[in-house]
This record gives structure tokens, C-alpha cells and sequence, in this order.
């Protein structure tokens, strides 16, 4: 491996800790618990639409994330198009909590007054090429659900055999 493979491996870990750390905080601020579970139904449906969405190319990195310098990027379902930077998901956020978004169940898109929010950490990834070693970013995936589709996500998923 060379130095700048080693180089990258080591920003794109401190990217993946970092993100951790943003994940953690805002477990703590919504009163919420950052643990190592198995995502549920809901949870594992979204997580298989997001990498079919990232091989097929349309899931999209905003233009401030590049392969060279991974750092914490942010993807959520209500606007699936693209994967973000936190200044382009924080701009992202202002406009959904303005607009109809709030209040709505990412999975059956119906309003509710309570909905619980979830957040999923995908690790930073690094590849190396046979000229250059490209990073993709940690991605952390954020959707909230509403009671019903809470509780269907908190069975756990059948074994397709
Ligand atoms: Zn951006
Ligand atoms: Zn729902």
C-alpha cells in the first residue's frame, strides 16, 4: 500500500469517527441511544434503496464531496437525489422544516404528530485503484418514522431462504 492509500485511509477513518461523534450528539440532544442493532424491516428496505441508488448513480455527492478528501456526508429519503456535505444538508433541512416534510412518516408518507427519528452510520470506504485510491464518504442516513411503522420496524427481519 502507499503513502497516500495510507493517507486516505487515515482521513477516511477520522471521517468515520467524526460522523459517529455528529450521530452521538444528536442522539443526546433528542433525548435518544446510539447502539450496534440490526436495522429492522423499514430501516434495512432504505438502507438497500440507498446502495442500489449509489451503484445505479442515482444517488448523486453534492460538489463539495469529493473521492480525495472524505468527510461526514448525510443522505436522507425525502430527498434522495443526492448524498450531502453538512452545509448543503443543513441548507437541505431549513427548507423541509419550512415545507410539508415535518411530521411525515418516511415510509408510509402519512403525517403523525409524534414521529421517531432514526439515524444509521455507513462507514467511509476506501478503494484502491490501480493508479490512485478514491474514498467514498461515511454516510449517515436519517428518516423518521411514524408509531405504526415503528412498530413494524421493531420486528425483526424474516431470513429470505
Ligand atoms: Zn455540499
Ligand atoms: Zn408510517
Amino acid at each position: 500500500m502507499n503513502a497516500a492509500t495510507t493517507s486516505l485511509l487515515d482521513q477516511a477513518q477520522a471521517a468515520t469517527h467524526h460522523s459517529l461523534a455528529i450521530l452521538q450528539n444528536v442522539a443526546v440532544r433528542i433525548n435518544g441511544a446510539c447502539n450496534e442493532s440490526q436495522p429492522g424491516p423499514i430501516a434495512a428496505r432504505l438502507l438497500e434503496r440507498f446502495h442500489t441508488g449509489v451503484h445505479t448513480l442515482d444517488i448523486a455527492f453534492c460538489p463539495h464531496l469529493t473521492a480525495t478528501t472524505p468527510q461526514p456526508a448525510f443522505w436522507v429519503p425525502y430527498a434522495a437525489g443526492l448524498i450531502r456535505c453538512p452545509a448543503c444538508m443543513s441548507r437541505r433541512l431549513h427548507r423541509s422544516l419550512k415545507g410539508t416534510e415535518t411530521h411525515r412518516c418516511d415510509n408510509c408518507r402519512r403525517r403523525a404528530v409524534t414521529i421517531h427519528v432514526y439515524g444509521v452510520q455507513i462507514p467511509a470506504v476506501v478503494l484502491e485503484l490501480s493508479d490512485r485510491a478514491v474514498s467514498l464518504p461515511p454516510v449517515q442516513i436519517h428518516f423518521g418514522l411514524c408509531p405504526p411503522c415503528k412498530q413494524i420496524d421493531q420486528q425483526p427481519v424474516k431470513a429470505t431462504a
